[in-house]
């Protein structure tokens, strides 16, 4: 398709981070259009319930929070575009957004919300065992392991949250974690530390995803990260929880990136290395990755890009 549609301000994401910026921008009547993404919501959707995100004392579910963001957007004339980039052209202006069914988009300011994604272990038996034992989100596939024992990976908050959240459903839940110590905030370890099906390997990591063509996943195999021993244990299924990766693979080479991936941004504002780009949320964010924070760097966004406008007369 060779369809070409220009707005003034683009938005890539429809998280928290996404959301915001689209509010802003339409309540400053800019029209912005919001490019989706696979995970409409972003990863909130794919969480349960949400205790820290200000204003719902009794907590809220992640996806009705996000559904709630959403049609505070829509309130104001955000359009959506579900849809998927597949490519951006930044040195041109207007900037060029290429899409997987909607063909060009132009615009001409350009704010990145493209999130983050969960890792994996990398281990060629996870990707054969992928959704056949093997998950990265136990809110989406818990309810299959009833009364059944699973193995988490990781000590993050994430994996700690989903240990318990597992334990509705599982009969027992093995946190392994490659060190003694976990990296979860205190209040989730005294949670999980409290919890009788919660039970830990310490010093351990995944060697190998165990299981046949059959059954899927029947045990992993653990190697000792002191000694380097390995030895076996019996598991149905394997939830991976090692924390998450930006999506930027389209940016590379086009906007300055940290090591890891991360959109690099002007200290204390939402500035890209390219002038008119601005990037909020978890794309640009290696440290507080939190549904909050990403709504306030979306918001610092779409305010910059609102006076960025209307300093070159777009506005
Ligand atoms: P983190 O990066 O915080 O934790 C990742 C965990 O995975 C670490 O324990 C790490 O080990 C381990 N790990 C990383 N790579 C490997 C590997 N290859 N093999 C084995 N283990 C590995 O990610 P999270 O997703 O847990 O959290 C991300 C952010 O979101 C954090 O800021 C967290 O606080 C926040 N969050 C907050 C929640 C809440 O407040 N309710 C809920 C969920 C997340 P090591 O510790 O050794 O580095």
């Amino acid at each position: 398709m060779t369809q070409k549609k220009h707005t003034k301000v683009l938005i890539i994401g429809s998280g928290p981070a996404g959301l915001t910026a689209a509010i802003y921008a339409a309540r400053a009547e800019l029209d912005p259009v919001v490019v989706e993404g696979m995970q409409p919501g972003g990863q909130l959707t794919i969480t349960t319930e949400v205790e820290n995100f200000p204003g719902f004392p009794e907590g809220i579910l992640g996806p009705e929070l996000m559904q709630r963001v959403k049609e505070q957007a829509e309130r104001f004339g955000t359009g959506f575009i579900f849809d998927e980039v597949k490519d951006v052209d930044l040195d041109v202006r207007p900037f060029v957004v290429h899409t997987a069914s909607h063909g060009e988009l132009t615009c001409d300011a350009l704010i990145i919300a493209s999130g983050a994604s969960a890792r994996l272990l990398g281990l060629e038996s996870e990707k054969r065992f992928m959704g056949r034992g093997v998950s990265a989100c136990a809110t989406c596939d818990g309810f299959f392991f009833k009364d059944r024992q699973v193995v988490i990976v990781g000590g993050g908050d994430t994996a700690i949250e989903e240990a318990i959240f597992l334990t509705r459903f599982a009969s027992k839940v093995t946190v392994v974690h490659r060190r003694d110590e976990l990296r979860a905030s205190k209040i989730m370890q005294e949670r999980a530390m409290a919890n009788p099906k919660i039970e830990f390997v310490w010093n351990a990591v995944i060697d190998e995803i165990l299981g046949d063509e059959e059954t899927g996943v029947t045990g992993v195999r653990l190697k000792d990260t002191v000694t380097g021993e390995t030895r076996e244990m019996a598991t149905d299924g394997v939830f991976v929880a090692i924390g998450h990766r930006p999506n930027t693979e389209i940016f590379r080479g086009k906007l300055e990136m940290d090591e890891v991936g991360y959109i690099v941004t002007k200290p204390d504002t939402t500035a890209t290395s390219v002038e008119g780009v601005w990037a909020c949320g978890d794309v640009q964010d290696s440290t507080y990755r939190q549904a909050i924070t990403a709504a306030g760097t979306g918001c610092m966004a779409a305010i910059e890009a609102e006076r960025w406008l209307a300093e070159h007369g777009e506005g």
